[in-house]
């Protein structure tokens, strides 16, 4: 694939982590046409409109309040107030629309505080636990999203800290990182929901695999053990070659489309995401919304050429 030999990927990467860079861009007047292909609105009715629309067509949703590096307490408690917020719109939704799996959530432990300096690891422990027990309420899921390298093991180590409480909690593991196959033993038990992605930000080779051939091989690797392992995958990736192989490993694996999930991003390959609930797969959207949408949206920039070059057009036309 071309994510990672895509030569502009470390410029964006860096500058999606750049306050002043975002500064920036927010002055650049982009159109919400540019940010709105990738994210459903800043406010919650827009999410809660995105949703709906999304499980008319069969598919399913989980839902980001974007946001992420909090260095502001109060901030992580409004994040926590908007996840709390947004599960009782599910509550609602539910009783409008059938669907045959939960309705999710998907955090960022760096939203809720994990980066605080000293207890930063407890706030966000026990923000996430408010968002996951609301969840547990309403009927709903919980995924943690999975960040940059340094935050890995302690947000796996809060992870299995709540799974004590809530077996279901999902938890993102990115096939980049060299330790990800063994997380992906570890973490592969019964009812235990796993995400597996590539992996978006941008990993030293001390960590992480550099050629996007060596990734896609331990995504492969990765896929195989989850999908041989008790838990529920969540096979998150837009990739053909990922695609047939979680299909083909399933079949291995005496699983049927009940016993794994396909998950893609809001605005990406929006007619395969079609096509595989036409075939009978679930697959279910990763709907982002808020204001804090520059970081989501510049590494969306950095994973594709032509996510740059409709960035670049909408300026030029602006
Ligand atoms: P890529 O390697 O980007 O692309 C491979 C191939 O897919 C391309 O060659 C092309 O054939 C096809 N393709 C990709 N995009 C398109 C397109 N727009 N149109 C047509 N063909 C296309 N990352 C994290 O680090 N942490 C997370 O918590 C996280 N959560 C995620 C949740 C979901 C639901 C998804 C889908 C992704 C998430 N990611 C996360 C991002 C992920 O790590 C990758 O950066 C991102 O998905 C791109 O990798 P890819 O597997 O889709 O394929």
């Amino acid at each position: 694939g071309p994510s990672l030999s895509n030569p502009l990927r470390p410029v964006l990467l860096a500058a999606a982590r750049s306050p002043r860079l975002e500064k920036t861009v927010a002055g650049m007047g982009l159109t919400r046409k540019v940010v709105d292909r990738f994210v459903a609105g800043e406010a919650e009715p827009a999410a809660v409109s995105a949703v709906r629309d999304i499980l008319t067509t069969g598919r399913f949703a989980t839902v980001d309040y974007l946001g992420e590096d909090t260095t502001d307490p109060a901030q992580a408690t409004a994040t926590v107030d908007a996840y709390l917020s947004l599960l009782r719109s599910y509550a609602t939704l539910s009783e409008s629309i059938e669907t045959p799996r939960p309705l999710e959530v998907s955090l960022k432990l760096s939203a809720l505080g994990q980066s605080l300096p000293g207890d930063g690891a407890k706030i966000a422990l026990s923000n996430a636990h408010r968002i996951v027990t609301a969840a547990e309420e309403v009927g709903a899921w919980v995924t943690v999203d999975a960040e940059d390298h340094t935050t890995t093991d302690s947000t796996l180590s809060i992870v299995r800290t709540l799974r004590r409480d809530f077996p279901t909690l999902g938890t993102v593991l990115q096939a980049y990182l060299h330790r990800t196959e063994a997380d992906c033993r570890e973490f592969s038990g019964p009812r235990s929901r796993i995400r597996l992605c590539k992996g978006a930000y941008q990993e030293p080779a001390s960590v992480a695999f550099q050629k996007s051939a060596e990734v896609d091989a331990s995504y492969l690797r990765c896929l195989k053990v989850l999908m041989d392992g008790n838990g529920y995958p969540m096979v998150a990736s837009h990739d053909p070659v990922m695609i047939d192989a979680a299909l083909d490993f399933a079949k291995q694996a005496k699983r049927t489309s009940e016993d794994f999930e396909f998950q893609m991003l809001y605005g990406i390959r929006d007619g395969e995401q079609r096509r595989l609930v036409a075939e009978g797969n679930h697959l279910r959207v990763y709907i982002p919304y808020g204001s804090q949408w520059y970081g989501y949206f510049m590494r969306r920039l950095a994973e594709r050429p032509a996510n740059l070059m409709f960035f670049m057009r909408s300026l030029a036309s602006n």
